[in-house]
């Protein structure tokens, strides 16, 4: 696509990370319920992906979906904290084992507001697994037990990630073109 400049993370190395992704969570959650709980709309292929290869490696973990959605105001780049609850879960996740799953964690602040609102509802345990880690400007301590890939400080699209709607489909990790991406302040949807 002409509107790309490079791509960061190819197919095969997404796929080969949900793979180590899930053979961790898989050992965590041996004998098990889990709800993997995406956060969308970024998260919505790395969750079917995960939930999936949690599967094929694992027949001795039983994986629950489902759904919220936030969005947060900031600048194209990162979000800035006001997060907002868009669509809240289905079903109720008071004693049960709940793992957030995430596109990208960048500042923090959208998975710290995430663990502090579902924290508050009892679950039986509360972790965050992220495809994406970009470490290098965290304003927030937010634990995340399963990391995929160590993202470059860049702005990124592709697999669930979009600019201003768009490029969500790609199934790569990719920078777009400066002449494409003007990060001028506007709302990010996660
Ligand atoms: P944080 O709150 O940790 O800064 O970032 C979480 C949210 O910011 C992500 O869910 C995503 O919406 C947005 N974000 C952060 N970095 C990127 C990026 O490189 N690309 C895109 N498309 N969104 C990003």
């Amino acid at each position: 696509m002409t509107d790309i400049e490079a791509v960061i993370f190819s197919e095969a190395e997404i796929a080969a990370a949900i793979h180590r992704m899930a053979a961790a969570i898989a050992r965590d959650y041996l004998g098990k319920t889990v709800v993997l709980l995406g956060v969308l709309k970024g998260a919505l292929f790395v969750t079917a992906d995960l939930a999936r290869a949690l599967e094929s490696v694992s027949a001795d973990v039983v994986v629950q979906l489902d759904f919220l959605a936030v969005s947060s105001y900031g600048n194209a780049h990162r979000s800035s904290g006001e997060v907002r609850l868009v669509q809240d879960t289905s079903h109720s996740i008071e004693g049960k084992h709940v793992l957030i799953v995430e596109d990208i964690v960048d500042n923090g602040l959208t998975l710290k507001y995430l663990m502090n609102l579902l924290s508050g509802r009892a679950p039986a345990s509360l972790r965050a697994a992220v495809l994406l880690d970009k470490p290098y400007n965290r304003r927030v301590e937010v634990p995340v037990a399963y990391i995929g890939l160590t993202c470059p400080d860049e702005f990124v699209v592709g697999y669930g990630l979009d600019y201003q709607e768009r490029y969500r489909t790609l199934p790569y990790v990719a920078k777009l073109r400066s002449e494409i991406f003007t990060p001028i302040g506007e709302t990010v949807a996660t």
